[in-house]
């Protein structure tokens, strides 16, 4: 069967910048699995693997605006060393996670850190790449009704509740 509307789809993938560096990949022998039309995974990949089925390989390259978005400037920010009170030592590459006012979750990187002054930019790490993914179709099945309400798919590779 075909990757379509409702499919439980089961793949794996490396995922590498232009350049070939690899940024990701799912875990020797643990495929990632999503729920086809749900948004579960970007937009970009998403439409590429339509229509695709078990024992598929393909390389799907996707530019940010179907991913991560841009990088966008004015997510980098300058904040007083005192907003990270509780933090012991601050060093450029630590991660965090954070809240915006409308509720979303996002990942701030430090990217700079002076005596006064802490520089954190707010993109996402992925943000501004153009993504390549070479993926490998293991498994398509319907999705259970379960699944398809609650918008996400059950079990190894999926959501475990
Ligand atoms: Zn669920």
């Amino acid at each position: 069967m075909t990757i379509s509307q409702n499919s439980a789809v089961f793949f794996n993938y490396t995922l590498t910048d232009k350049d070939g560096n690899v940024l990701d990949q799912t875990p020797e022998g643990q495929s990632l699995a999503y729920l086809h039309g749900h948004n579960n995974i970007i937009p970009g990949l998403e439409k590429q693997l339509e229509g695709k089925s078990a024992g598929d390989k393909l390389t799907a390259i996707v530019n940010p605006a179907e991913a991560y978005g841009e990088h966008q400037p004015e997510a980098i920010h300058q904040v007083s060393r005192q907003q990270f009170q509780g933090v012991d030592e601050v060093e450029v590459g630590m991660q965090f996670h954070s809240q915006t006012e409308n509720g979303q979750m996002m990942q701030i990187s430090v990217v700079n850190v002076s005596d006064d002054t802490i520089t954190i930019d707010a993109n996402h790490p992925l943000a501004g790449k153009q993504l390549h993914f070479n993926v490998e179709i293991i498994e398509v099945r319907d999705a259970t009704e379960e699944e398809i309400a609650h918008g996400h798919i059950h079990g190894q590779g999926g959501v475990q509740h």
